[in-house]
């Protein structure tokens, strides 16, 4: 079942009656500070399940599933979520092990509304590279495919890399020696207020696979700089990157993509598992890939109880082989939030 949760009044903004106030509050102090936001530009939908919006099809559902219409909704509600209301942005779902109880609390889809992928200058003799913006809810593929289709080259390493542009963010997505602090010109998030913020890559300290987003904030769109090139070019790069990845990649089974990241220096995770004696290791249905052995996939109802003690199972063979703790890639949302493995 769902519910509309707005609806055009005159201000102050008349919230539709939750069916379980104590979860979701909004602050009436704050209704009149705000211009009312459009009819219907959002909805919640309770008891959704998760599992489906995840790459390793395992978890139980989300409390509620808020989807928005318009950046202005997406703003109205983050702001007047109470603190206590535990919250979770889903995008693609290709990095996250939802637990098997799911999450108690409310997760933000932002890849219906807040999902628009344009050019906003193009180049030129002045400018010789092109700027594109992407909204945080459109997948990397369709931006990197929009900015092949306009003969933009940058985002090729994307195009096989699952997921959303606010994830890509979040994770600083990378592949083929190429991540998106490469091309990232800014980014703009909320803060828990609902403030505005952009933020360049120096501001948020983007390194290998981590980007420093303060607690409580959330991404809403990106911009990216892209250079001419010819798209028959773009494209036989892609095809070459996907021609990789599916020869050493298990992509006919449900994973999150690599599960630990690799070390600061010395082997990649994948070689310090394989010499750890891990190669095919299982848990119930969560099975260490034997193709590629940082991959953890579903053969077919692995829980999130058998994936996440394979993930310890794992780290132990390889602290205990090498002497090295290996750092998760993927993360655990429990239902309250994010916690370690
Ligand atoms: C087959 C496969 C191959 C992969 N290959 C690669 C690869 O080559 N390189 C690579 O880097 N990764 C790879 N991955 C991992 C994954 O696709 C990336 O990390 C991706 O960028 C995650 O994006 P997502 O939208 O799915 O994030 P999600 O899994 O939905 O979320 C990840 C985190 O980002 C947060 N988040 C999402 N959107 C926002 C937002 N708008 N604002 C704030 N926080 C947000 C979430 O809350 C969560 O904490 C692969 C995964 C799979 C399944």
């Amino acid at each position: 079942m769902s519910w509309s949760f707005w609806v055009l009044a005159p201000s102050p903004i008349a919230p539709v009656t939750m069916p379980d106030p104590g979860l979701i509050r909004f602050p009436k102090a704050m209704a009149t500070d705000v211009p009312p936001p459009p009819s219907l530009a959002g909805r919640l939908t309770e008891y959704v399940a998760l599992a489906p919006r995840t790459t390793w099809r395992i978890g139980g559902p989300a409390r509620w599933l808020a989807t928005f219409e318009t950046h202005d909704a997406l703003q109205i509600f983050w702001s007047r979520l109470s603190p206590e209301t535990p919250r979770f942005v889903l995008g693609g779902g290709s990095n996250i092990l939802v637990s098997d109880a799911g999450f108690d609390g409310v997760v933000l889809d932002l890849s219906c509304g807040i999902n628009r992928i344009t050019l906003q200058s193009p180049a030129g003799k002045e400018t010789p590279e092109a700027i594109m913006v992407a909204e945080a809810g459109a997948s990397t593929r369709s931006l990197a495919h929009a900015a092949r289709r306009l003969g933009l080259s940058g985002t090729e390493f994307l195009s096989g890399i699952p997921g959303s542009v606010g994830g890509a963010l979040v994770m600083n997505a990378g592949a083929h020696g190429r991540e998106l602090k490469d091309i990232l010109i800014d980014a703009v998030a909320l803060d828990p207020d609902g403030q505005r913020h952009t933020l360049t890559p120096n501001d948020l300290q983007m390194n290998y696979r981590h980007t420093h987003l303060p607690h409580g904030w959330i991404f809403t769109a990106a911009r990216f700089r892209l250079t001419p090139l010819d798209p028959g070019i773009i494209r036989q790069t892609m095809q070459r990157y996907n021609h990789y990845r599916r020869t050493h990649q298990p992509l006919s089974q449900p994973s999150a993509g690599s599960t630990f990241k690799n070390p600061p220096q010395g082997s990649p995770a994948w070689q310090l598992i394989a010499a750890s004696g891990m190669r095919g290791a299982a848990v119930g249905d969560a099975r260490v890939s034997d193709k590629h052995c940082n991959f953890f996939v579903n053969m077919g109802h692995a829980t999130a109880t058998d994936m996440t003690q394979l993930i310890r199972n794992v780290r132990d063979a390889v602290f205990s082989h090498s002497g090295i703790t290996l750092e998760t890639e993927v993360a655990l949302l429990q239902p309250r939030g994010l916690t370690a493995f």
